[in-house]
């Protein structure tokens, strides 16, 4: 992890860590990186947008870049547009899910995707080194960029309309009032389903609901599907990357349970395939793989090393897709990054297909429950903790992917790995009950929290 770069780009509050000036500077060095490329610069919806925009602009064009105004759109019509244009990379102004007051600066490299955590150092060198130079002559932005249009038609071209649009699908949208509520209303117009929105109006102070699409923030969702009797719904996070969906009862179908879904749906469609996945998501989705004839590729923690797992696959010439547990759903014939909009394409074309209820389809997979948890760790080293719970089970099954997972049995294992954002340990466990997953997670948690006392 680098100095200003986490998981997911540069991320803080405006005014901390984001101050126009640091994005300015930031930005000169982006400029520095691409050297003569062409990139686009876009934005989600949040109320710094503006500000920060100006900001990488300045930065840019203090260097003689070239570059694009994409405006505002979900991080993948982003993602998407820079492939679709031939671009060579792009900065997107995003800070996902994270509270009204954070922005970040996430890079894009050649074809859209996250760049790889090693390209970022590059960027942080010439930062640090300050190696970028002013122009004799500035640049100015070479124009918008549409990037909604040809992203929407994308999606709607790679799923069967005809079949979707026979089901005569009702769903709700909650778009969280970010960057979903410029294209998945139309993405559902265009797939001929009727959709009811909610907090649907593109606020950047996100009034409605908390822009990351948590359980507890979808009760409102739920009711309002059981109250118009819709077929399911949909919540986005705030850049509508990730997606989660709510079956027709108004129930939170967590992200690796849809995934699961999708994932059966998708190699019912491309025939035998490899589903690269982030160690935190339940075992369910190597299982439901397996059956389907498909195999699994287990990975840290982290969208831009799923992806670049995907494209090392696809290299192969093999067919590779990812899921993330939190709602991220990598469907690689659109691009092998997380996207929303293209979740919902596939999952209405996975419903009317197999006319099944999404409930229906959630009672086919097999009864598992995961429970998470987490232990702040501010004086001591996480991966000393990490290396002292592999003393204590190396006599059990495990992996060391990212962090440690132990196999209890068949059936039950947990998690403990550190945090890629923060100071702290997260722990999962995951059981065939709710009753053993708590217990197993409760004692896990005690270990950890008195390896940490121990200091
Ligand atoms: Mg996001």
């Amino acid at each position: 992890m680098g100095r200003l770069f986490g998981t997911n780009g540069v991320r803080g509050v405006f005014g901390e860590l984001l101050t126009p000036d640091f994005v300015f500077k930031l930005s000169a060095s982006i400029a520095h990186y691409f050297a003569g490329k062409e990139i686009l610069v876009g934005t989600d919806t949040r109320y710094t947008r503006d500000v920060l925009r100006h900001a990488v602009f300045s930065g840019l064009s203090s260097v003689g870049a070239r570059f694009y105004d994409a405006g505002i759109a979900p991080t993948p019509a982003h993602q998407y547009a820079v492939r679709h244009y031939g671009l060579d990379g792009g900065i997107v102004i995003t800070a996902s899910h994270n509270p009204p007051p954070y922005n970040g600066i996430k890079l894009l490299g050649k074809n859209g995707d996250e760049i790889p955590h090693s390209e970022e150092d590059k960027v942080e060198e010439i930062y640090f080194e300050e190696k970028f130079k002013f122009a004799e002559v500035p640049s100015t932005c070479k124009g918008k960029l549409d990037v909604i249009t040809p992203y929407i038609s994308t999606i709607t071209h790679l799923v069967d309309v005809d079949s979707i649009r026979q089901a005569d699908f009702k769903i709700a949208i909650d778009p969280a009032c970010g960057a979903a509520c410029y294209t998945a209303p139309l993405l559902a117009k265009t797939l001929g389903v009727k959709a009811y929105l909610i907090n649907a109006q593109p606020d950047g102070h996100f009034p409605s609901r908390d822009p990351e699409p948590l359980r507890e923030n979808l009760t409102e969702l739920g009711s309002f599907i059981k109250s118009l009797n819709l077929d399911f719904g949909i919540a986005f996070d705030g850049d509508a990357d990730r997606s989660i969906f709510l079956d027709e009862k108004g129930e939170v179908i967590w992200g690796d349970r849809s995934g699961a879904i999708l994932a059966k749906h998708v190699l019912a469609k491309h025939g035998k395939g490899t589903l690269v996945v982030g160690v935190s998501a339940s075992t369910l989705v190597e299982t439901v793989v397996k059956e389907m004839g498909g195999d699994v590729v287990w990975t840290k923690v982290g969208s831009v090393i799923i992806t670049e797992k995907i494209n090392e696959l696809v290299e192969k010439g093999r067919f590779a897709f990812g899921l993330e547990e939190n709602g991220g759903f990598f469907y690689t014939p659109m691009h092998p990054t997380r996207d929303g909009c293209m979740s919902l394409a596939l999952m209405l074309e996975c419903l009317a297909k197999n006319k099944k209820k999404l409930s229906e389809l959630d009672r086919l997979l097999p009864s598992r429950w995961m429970l998470k948890t987490k232990v702040e760790v501010k004086d001591k080293d996480r991966n000393e903790i990490i290396e002292e719970l592999a003393e204590i089970y190396a006599n059990l099954k495990h992996d060391r992917i990212d962090g440690i997972r132990v196999w209890l049995n068949e059936d039950e294992w947990f998690l403990v790995r550190p945090s890629g954002t923060e100071p702290l340990i997260r722990i999962f466990a995951e059981s065939s009950s709710p009753e053993k997953a708590s217990t197993i997670l409760n004692e896990i948690k005690k270990l950890v929290e008195q390896l940490v006392r121990n200091g």
